[in-house]
């Protein structure tokens, strides 16, 4: 079988070795230029985007940021999943919020901008601690402002004077305040069957991902519930087929949903190692009308990204459980260059091997490592 992936990153890398035990072939379409690569080795394939379009059993993406144009060609394949709906609203989150609205599921206050002089009355309803968000193209804290207190709102509303924003608005949020944040991977079958990987406590540093812990600690069969409620409604809504994730600011015994993912996740990274079945296997399963895998967690795992860093010490695989997945990038700042695995059998051995962990890991770059490390370690 052959499936065709929008986007030629680390997780179209991470599908095609998945999908090779089973005999699925991945191929990539860099949506830059559109040609059509070997997701690992980024060699150009002799084969048009038309022709890949034509080949592929099944077509899908790695992220959310296509190009509408792109999106529609692959639509009318008829062999699109998740379906375009699907991935407009993961990557726009005005049409998000629409959605979270519809399905009345619990989010963050918010009010959408599209003129600057608008921001005083955000302020006056939501008060004077917010996140403005453009409504599309950022990612990973990128296209992200703070407000800290009404008095720093001139200066704000002349940075963002420079953006058109009655073509892409704004999401302007109340900062939320919350105990932790989580999230839930799981996918849908074509024949509407869900499941769905523990949820995952993750650890962010300047607006972007670090480290993973999945089965995050202390979750109630209520609030795994909740969450799973939650994503059903969301994956029915929008008729979805593949991996979904779901990120959601937990406050006291509540699910607030933060932002949705039509695609696998980085929170689902762990099931490399942790799971029966990985979450890109799962979604190369579910795209392609398989059976899906078996989901549940074994003990406890951490996902650690590496990230603007390639000064890794490989000894440290000297610590059992750990593995490192390199995605073969060239450094830069705040770029995702590998992430590391690391499973055991409960969250107090979890803690002991991190701590070993740590001493190859730069606080500088790695600053949740030691930290969540004795957390775990004092459990
Ligand atoms: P991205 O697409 O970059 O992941 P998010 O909306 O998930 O964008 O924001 C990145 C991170 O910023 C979140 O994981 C969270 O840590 C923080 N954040 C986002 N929105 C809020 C909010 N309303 N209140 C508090 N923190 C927030
Ligand atoms: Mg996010």
């Amino acid at each position: 079988m052959k499936v065709l992936i929008f986007g030629a990153g680390q997780l179209a890398r991470m599908m095609y070795l998945a999908g090779a035990p089973l005999g699925i072939d991945v191929q990539a379409v860099d949506v830059s230029n559109e040609d059509v690569v070997n997701p690992v080795t980024k060699d150009k394939l002799p084969l048009s985007l038309a022709e890949a379009l034509d080949a592929a059993d099944a077509i899908s993406v790695e992220f959310e940021h296509i190009p509408e144009a792109l999106l529609e060609q692959a639509r009318l394949t008829g062999k699109l999943l998740p379906g375009k709906e699907a991935i407009l609203t993961g990557a726009d989150r005005v049409r998000e919020k629409r959605l979270l609205e519809r399905l009345a599921i619990p989010n963050c206050a918010h009010r959408i901008v599209d003129n600057v002089e608008q921001l005083d009355q955000a302020v006056d309803a939501l008060g004077d601690k917010l996140i403005l968000k453009a409504s599309r193209d950022g990612y990973d804290g990128y296209g992200q402002w703070r407000l800290a207190e009404r008095e720093d709102l001139p200066a704000l509303k002349q940075t963002l004077a420079a953006l058109d924003l009655k073509k892409v608005p704004l999401v302007v949020e109340q900062m939320q305040q919350f105990e932790r944040e989580l999230s839930l991977v799981g996918m849908r079958s074509k024949d509407g069957q869900l499941k769905f990987y523990p949820l995952a406590e993750n650890l962010h540093h300047q607006g972007q991902l670090h480290v993973s812990l999945a089965p995050a600690p202390d979750c109630s069969d209520a609030l795994t519930g909740q969450a799973q409620d939650i994503f059903s409604r969301l994956a029915e809504g929008l008729d979805y087929v593949g991996v979904l994730a779901v990120e959601f600011f937990q406050v006291g015994d509540q699910l607030l949903v933060n932002e949705i993912a039509p695609r696998v996740h980085n929170s689902g990274h762990w099931s490399m190692q942790g799971a029966d079945t990985c979450q890109f296997e799962n979604h190369l399963r579910a795209v392609c009308g398989l059976p899906l895998g078996d989901t549940q967690a074994r003990g406890a795992n951490v996902m650690i990204n590496v990230i603007g860093y390639d000064g890794l010490d490989l000894e440290l695989l000297k610590v059992p459980g750990s593995h490192l997945h390199w995605y073969g990038k060239s450094v830069r700042v705040k770029r995702k260059m590998a992430h590391i695995n690391l499973s055991a059998g409960n969250y107090k051995q979890l803690g002991e091997a991190m701590l070993a962990l740590a001493d190859y890991l730069p606080a500088s770059h790695f600053p949740h490592v030691l930290g969540e490390g004795k957390r775990l370690q004092a459990r």
